[in-house]
């Protein structure tokens, strides 16, 4: 495992964006001589979570290159990189909006040979719970703006930049999962602002194929995504049966079961393309034939892909992932029932960056 220590750009003595108010930035729009109205553009932005100038597309060019340049603008900070030995790299952010400054958040990028995907977080902490997750452990302090959803996106393409991959593994971003910390469903206004700026054609103009949120499975929010943003979808089952998802996703009990597979029925889906059920095996707890016989009935083979995730250990985790021969023994069980399924390689384990085990410290730094 490798470290480099943070690389702050030299802007402390120069006001924060984020933190004018509205009067104040109609006194700078004065001062240089602008129109009054960009003061409320620019505030707007702001509120939207979009700090970073280059996105404000309303505002002119030069205006633009002028905040950049006069004001501090990043709205994360790069506090630690690890890389683990499979190429994964882990990247722990600070937040440096007031009422999150110093709040740590993490987000992870993972080269494959056709693909580099990053991994996103969208809240510090979860409110959910769920007993086998670290995040959830650590409860929850706050939502992600959508600018601080994209800003570590674009740090991560930064540093891919400045420092490249070699051999074959793919150099640049080309996917993007939310499926760091937090329950992204859980913050609509920051997830749906940061896709809108994510699928904008003068954006990143990635297209909707190419991005995958993962919930626990809040309905009323998961239609409104499909009817907004009908991104793929991954969807944290890890039970088929209500009385055991109600603890391990208690989530559940609020939407049960039926309720979701009602709710995926209706999912608009791109063409060829899924829905990914996850389902992290833990040893007794749900990999047993029951559980396998709940799952095959749950499942639509039709639209629904089956995941089947390595639990990753923390310390001080309750369950004990499934031995990985029972883990092929339970995918072939649902591949002889006609459901597509494959087994998760678990990446950047040896550096905690591996799914649930996301949780920065909460100790803020200064
Ligand atoms: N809150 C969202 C997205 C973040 S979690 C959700 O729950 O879907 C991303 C994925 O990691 C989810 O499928 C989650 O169930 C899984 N996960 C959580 N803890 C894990 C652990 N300890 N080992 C393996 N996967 C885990
Ligand atoms: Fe939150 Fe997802 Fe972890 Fe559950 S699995 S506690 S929803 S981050």
């Amino acid at each position: 495992m490798t470290q480099t220590p943070t690389t702050k750009t030299a802007t402390a003595d120069l006001a924060q964006l984020s933190a004018l108010n509205l009067p104040a930035l109609q006194g700078l729009m004065e001062a240089w001589m602008q129109p009054k109205f960009r003061a409320k553009q620019i505030y707007e932005w702001c509120n939207k979570g979009v700090l970073n100038p280059t996105l404000m597309k309303n505002i002119p060019e030069l205006l633009r290159d002028r905040l950049a340049s006069s004001l501090m603008c990043e709205p994360l900070r790069l506090i630690r990189r690890e890389c683990s030995a499979d190429g994964t790299r882990k990247y722990v952010f600070a937040l440096n909006r007031p009422r999150l400054a110093g709040k740590m958040v993490e987000a992870v990028f993972i080269p494959e040979e056709k693909r580099g995907t990053v991994c996103i977080s969208s809240q510090v902490g979860c409110v959910l719970d769920c007993p086998f997750c670290h995040t959830g452990t650590q409860g929850f302090e706050g939502n992600l703006s959508a600018g601080e959803i994209v800003a570590q996106i674009l740090a991560i393409k930064a540093d891919l930049r400045d420092e490249p991959m070699t051999d074959e593994l793919h150099n640049s971003v080309t996917h993007i999962v939310y499926m760091g910390m937090g329950e992204p469903l859980a913050n609509e206004e920051g997830v749906h602002g940061s896709l809108a700026i994510l699928m904008d054609e003068d954006g990143l103009n990635l297209s909707r194929r190419r991005i995958t949120v993962s919930t626990s499975g809040l309905t009323p929010q998961i239609e409104r995504l499909g009817a907004v943003y009908p991104v793929n979808l991954a969807i944290s089952l890890h039970s088929a049966i209500d009385e055991k998802r109600d603890v391990l996703v208690p989530i559940n009990r609020k939407h049960p079961l039926q309720q979701l597979r009602d709710c995926l029925n209706a999912y608009p889906l791109a063409t060829q393309r899924h829905i990914t059920l996850e389902y992290v095996l833990l040893d007794g707890a749900n990999d047993q034939a029951d559980d396998l016989a709940a799952l095959a009935r749950f499942v639509n083979p039709e639209r629904e892909w089956v995941n089947l995730i390595q639990f990753n250990p923390y310390p001080g985790s309750p369950y004990r992932g499934t031995a990985k021969e029972n883990m092929n023994q339970f995918a072939q069980g649902l591949i002889s029932k006609g459901i597509r399924a494959t087994v998760r390689r678990s990446r950047g384990q040896d550096i905690m960056a591996a799914c649930g085990q996301l949780k920065a410290d909460t100790k803020e730094v200064s």
